[in-house]
């Protein structure tokens, strides 16, 4: 007979890679899915007009994340996670990044990740892929992942391009084509002026399949093991605590910081550290939680002249035009722009990227604009420290502690001193300079090594893609194998941003639906 709450998948977490398992899995009518989300639904305006997304920080759609105290900034940094369904990609900034070749090779080469080369991987990203410019191989046009070009470009998001150029980055429309390197407007995951989540590409098509079961505010707590099988997971929802059987395999989904918080908790982890916080180890497992890493960004900013902000258009008019029209500023994802290059000579791939905002947007979007303004930052890409997530507690509503050790490596931080110059040579180059008024962070360019050094460690934040604390490899630390099953472990995958052993060179939404979608064929067995 059948038991009463029983499937044959259980997916914890419904982000962009929950979703696209949900999606891909009820493809068999056979199979039974059940999605757990801690969150609720993604029913608010700010997740739908992409220009609205920072306005969802510190909600109750935000985990609310905070790092300890950085010793190479001399502060600790908020990071936001999504707490809704579509995780992160109902909250990020939309731009369609795929990550370099060479992220992919060196996953293959040096960590043992056998069948996620880039060959290995670009019919995932492609598959997923619904492009409605650009075809060829390499990208993919009707996929359930729409990417198209922003309805919406600002003048001086134009102006940064031809500077950028003017300075000496070559011209690209497609960073995810044959070269990643050169500046452009960025490509976004939205459809028709629309905020495109992964809920949107996969969840809410498969939604009326009998075989997928989505439950909302249902907060798993840990994973239910008989030895080293997993069976199912508990979980806490309003009517308090429920356990769900899993016949075939229980799936995390949670992202870079839930997903290890939650194996820890079910005694998946460095045995040590479990037994300080009383857990009883079923699996030790050293990996767990370390080699946390994150992309950090640092900002050039001008107050402008002769143009408007973006952030102008935030009224009720606008509002209204956006409802109406899905046209106009309110489309705008922010970051319109950026770029890819090298710091120094002779690297295999570019280490830096550059994101740019028609508007003033620094320390996460939280100061309240007083002037109107342009912000150009540094994103360090190839990023050399390596930190580690820790539980603060058994209890699963404790925020675990993470630390990025940002800068930890001088490298890293060399690396970004000497692109934030490069932003400030190309705000002299080009039709930009017509626009920018003065310097506004920092206050003057006349800066000596000491002066840059220090605006950077108080202006670095997080570009919000943690990864690599269930890192997957062949090594000691590796937690998952090449097939994302936990390492000692039957019945039990990880599926998401923290299975990435080292960060991809660009923005992490589509490499994590890329893991997700080949994820459902290693699980599907095809
Ligand atoms: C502000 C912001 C801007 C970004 N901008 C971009 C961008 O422009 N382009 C880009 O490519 N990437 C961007 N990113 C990064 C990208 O969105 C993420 O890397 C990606 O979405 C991670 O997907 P994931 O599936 O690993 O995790 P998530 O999408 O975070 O999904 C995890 C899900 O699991 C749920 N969950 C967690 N724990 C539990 C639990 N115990 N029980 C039940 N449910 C649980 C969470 O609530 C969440 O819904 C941005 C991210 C943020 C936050």
């Amino acid at each position: 007979m059948a038991r009463p709450d029983a499937f044959d998948y259980v997916i914890v977490g419904a982000g962009s890679a929950g979703c696209v398992l949900a999606n891909r899995l009820t493809e068999d009518p056979s199979a039974s899915v059940l999605l757990l989300e801690a969150g609720g639904e993604d029913d608010a305006d700010e997740i739908r007009i992409p220009a609205a997304f920072a306005n969802l920080f510190k909600t109750k759609r935000d985990w609310n994340y905070e790092t300890t105290e950085q010793k190479h900034l001399g502060k600790s940094a908020y990071w936001p996670r999504a707490k809704m369904l579509g995780g992160c990609s109902s909250m990020n900034a939309m731009i369609y990044i795929r990550g370099n070749r060479a992220d992919y090779d060196a996953w293959r080469d040096r960590f043992g990740a056998r069948g996620w080369g880039f060959d290995d991987v670009l019919p995932y990203f492609v598959r997923a892929e619904g492009n409605t410019r650009l075809g060829g191989p390499l990208h993919g046009t009707d996929g359930p992942l729409r990417v198209e070009d922003r309805v919406f470009t600002h003048e001086l998001t134009h102006a940064w391009v031809d500077s950028a150029v003017a300075w000496g980055l070559k011209r690209t429309d497609d960073f995810n084509g044959e070269s990643q390197e050169g500046a452009g407007l960025y490509q976004v995951t939205c459809k028709k002026g629309r905020r495109w989540s992964a809920a949107d590409a996969y969840l809410r098509p498969a939604l009326t399949r009998p075989n997928l079961t989505v439950r909302t505010n249902a907060h798993v707590t840990r994973v239910l093991l008989d030895g080293t099988r997993a069976t199912g997971v508990s979980y806490v929802d309003s009517s308090g605590e429920r356990t769900v059987h899993a016949d075939a395999e229980v799936l995390l989904c949670g992202g870079a910081i839930n997903s290890p918080q939650l194996l820890m908790l079910s005694g998946i982890g460095p045995a040590e550290h479990l037994r300080e916080h009383g857990i009883e180890v079923a699996n030790g497992l050293p990996g767990v939680g370390q080699n946390l890493h994150d992309h950090p960004a640092s900002p050039i900013i001008w107050t402008t002249r002769g143009t408007t902000d973006v952030i102008d258009s935030a009224t009720p008019l606008g509002l209204v035009r956006w409802q109406l029209t899905k046209r106009g500023p309110l489309t705008s994802n922010i970051g319109e722009a950026g770029g890819f290059y090298s710091t120094v000579d002779g690297l295999a791939a570019p280490n830096m990227q550059f994101h740019v905002a028609p508007t003033l947007f620094y320390d996460n979007g939280f100061r309240e604009p007083t002037v109107s303004g342009f912000t150009s930052a540094t994103t360090l890409v190839d990023v050399a420290s390596r930190g580690r997530l820790r539980l603060r507690s058994a209890n699963p509503f404790w925020r675990p502690e993470l630390d990025p050790a940002y800068y930890a490596e001088p490298a890293d931080f060399e690396a970004t001193l000497s692109a934030l110059r490069t932003l400030i040579e190309i705000g002299r180059s080009g039709p930009l300079a017509r626009y920018l008024d003065k310097p506004f962070l920092p206050d003057t360019h006349e800066l000596d090594d000491d002066a840059l050094a220090e605006h950077a460690r108080q202006n670095t934040q997080t570009l919000y893609h943690p990864v690599g604390t269930c890192a997957m490899g062949t090594g000691d630390l590796a937690v998952v194998d090449p097939e994302l099953r936990v390492h000692g472990v039957t019945g039990l995958r990880v599926v998401d941003a923290s299975i990435m052993p080292v960060v991809p060179r660009g923005n992490t939404n589509a490499p994590t639906i890329m893991v997700a979608e080949k994820a459902a064929d290693l699980i599907r067995s095809r």
